[in-house]
C-alpha cells in the first residue's frame, strides 16, 4: 500500500514534483540561477495596477479581453488566436491535459526545459526527450511519432541556441498529428518568432511570457497562440478566472510600453555579449546565446560545482543542472551591467583558484 493509501493517483505519487532554482530573500542576493530580469517593469505597470486596485471586490473579465486585444495587435493576429494564461506554465499545462490522454507520448529534447516532463508525469503522460546532435542542433533524422504533443524552446534554455525558421518547420512537417509547441520564453531576446507559421500550421502553437523580457515573472502572465479551432479548446479546460485585475492590467500596460521592452532587450544583449566575451577570456567554452542567459563548461573534475559554490560565498546565484551531458556546465541569467561586473569578477577568481 503506498504512503496516501491509494487516495492519490499512481502517477502522482511516483512523480518527483518540478525543481525550480533556489529562491532567495536577501535583497543583496545577485540572483543570476532564474533568468529573472533584473531590470524593473515599465512604470506604466504600476501605475495600471494602481487604477485596478479600486475593482477588486469584482471578478475579472474572464477572458482577459483587454489585454488579448493588445496581445493582437503587437503580434500581428487575430483576437481569435490569443490566449492568456496565469504564467506560460499554465498555458503548457493545458496543451497536455487538452491533447494527451493517459499512456500517450510526449516528445521533447534534451537538455531542454525540465518543466515539460513533470507537466507529462502528472498527467500519466510518457515523455521522450530527444537528445540534440552536435552543438545542441536539432538531430537530423527526426522520428517524433506517434507523439501527441512535440515540446522545444526556441530560443532553447538551459543553452540559449535559436533554431531558425527552416529548422521550425522541419519539425512541423515531422509531427504528423502532434501538437508542435514553441516555447518563447526568450524570444524577445532573439528577433524571431514562429507566429507568422499559425498562417501555415494548424499542428502550430505557440507560448509566450511576460516573466522574462518584460521584468514581471512576479505577475503570472503568459499567452497563447494558436489556431481557433484548438484555441476554443483550451479556452473551455483553462481556470475561468486564471487572470485577476491586477495581472490583466499590468500585462496590458506591459505590452503596450513597447519602448520600455526595446531598450531593456538592448541592454540585456549588449551585456549578454560582453559577458560571454567575459567568459571566453577566461578560456572556458561558451555557447552562442540568443535569449537573456549564457551556458558555458567549467574545467576539471566537478569544476561547475566548485565555481557554482564558489560564486554563491560572494553571494552569487547561478544554475547547475547536473543533468546527463551538461554536468559540467553552468548556466547565468543576464543581469544589469553591475551585476554582471560582479559575477565575471567572481568567476575569474573561481578559475583561478582551481
Ligand atoms: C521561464 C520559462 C517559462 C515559464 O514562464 P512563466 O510564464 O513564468 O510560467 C516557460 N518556458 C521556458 C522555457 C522558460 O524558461
Amino acid at each position: 500500500m503506498p504512503p496516501t493509501m491509494g487516495i492519490i493517483r499512481a502517477c502522482v505519487e511516483k512523480m518527483t514534483g518540478y525543481l525550480p532554482g533556489e529562491m532567495s530573500i536577501d535583497p543583496r542576493t545577485v540572483k543570476l540561477n532564474q533568468n529573472e530580469n533584473r531590470h524593473p517593469p515599465s512604470p506604466r505597470v504600476a501605475e495600471a495596477i494602481a487604477g485596478a486596485l479600486g475593482g477588486l471586490n469584482l471578478y475579472p473579465e474572464s477572458t482577459s479581453r483587454s489585454l488579448r486585444r493588445a496581445a493582437a495587435e503587437l503580434y500581428g493576429v487575430s483576437e481569435r488566436r490569443v490566449m492568456a494564461t496565469n504564467g506560460s506554465d499554465e498555458m503548457l499545462s493545458l496543451f497536455f491535459r487538452c491533447c494527451c490522454s493517459p499512456g500517450d507520448e510526449a516528445v521533447g529534447f534534451h537538455p531542454g526545459y525540465t518543466y515539460y516532463a513533470t507537466l507529462a508525469a502528472m498527467n500519466g503522460v510518457r515523455y521522450r526527450p530527444i537528445d540534440f546532435s552536435g552543438e545542441f542542433r536539432l538531430p537530423e533524422r527526426l522520428e517524433l511519432e506517434p507523439a501527441r504533443l512535440v515540446l522545444l524552446a526556441n530560443p532553447n534554455s538551459p543553452t540559449g541556441t535559436l533554431f531558425p525558421e527552416g529548422e521550425i518547420r522541419r519539425l512541423l512537417a515531422a509531427a504528423g498529428n502532434g501538437l508542435v509547441v514553441i516555447d518563447e520564453a526568450y524570444a524577445d531576446f532573439s528577433g524571431q518568432t514562429s507566429i507568422p507559421l499559425l498562417d501555415e500550421y494548424p499542428n502550430l502553437a505557440v507560448v509566450r511570457t511576460l516573466s522574462k523580457s518584460h521584468s514581471l515573472a512576479g505577475l503570472r502572465v503568459g499567452l497563447g497562440f494558436a489556431r481557433p479551432e484548438p484555441l476554443a479548446q483550451f479556452e473551455k479546460v483553462r481556470d475561468f478566472y486564471n487572470l485577476d485585475r491586477l495581472a490583466q492590467a499590468g500585462a496590458e500596460a506591459a505590452l503596450r510600453d513597447r519602448d520600455w521592452l526595446r531598450r531593456t532587450v538592448e541592454r540585456i544583449v549588449a551585456s549578454r555579449e560582453r559577458t560571454a566575451r567575459g567568459i571566453a577570456g577566461l578560456g572556458l567554452k561558451v555557447y552562442p546565446s540568443a535569449a537573456n542567459f549564457l551556458f558555458f563548461r567549467c574545467p576539471g573534475d566537478s569544476g561547475a560545482e566548485r565555481i557554482s559554490a564558489s560564486l554563491r560565498e560572494r553571494n552569487i546565484l547561478v544554475r547547475h543542472f547536473g543533468n546527463r551531458g551538461i554536468s559540467d556546465c553552468l548556466r547565468v541569467s543576464i543581469g544589469t551591467e553591475a551585476d554582471m561586473d560582479l559575477f565575471l569578477a567572481g568567476l575569474e577568481k573561481a578559475v583561478r583558484k582551481g
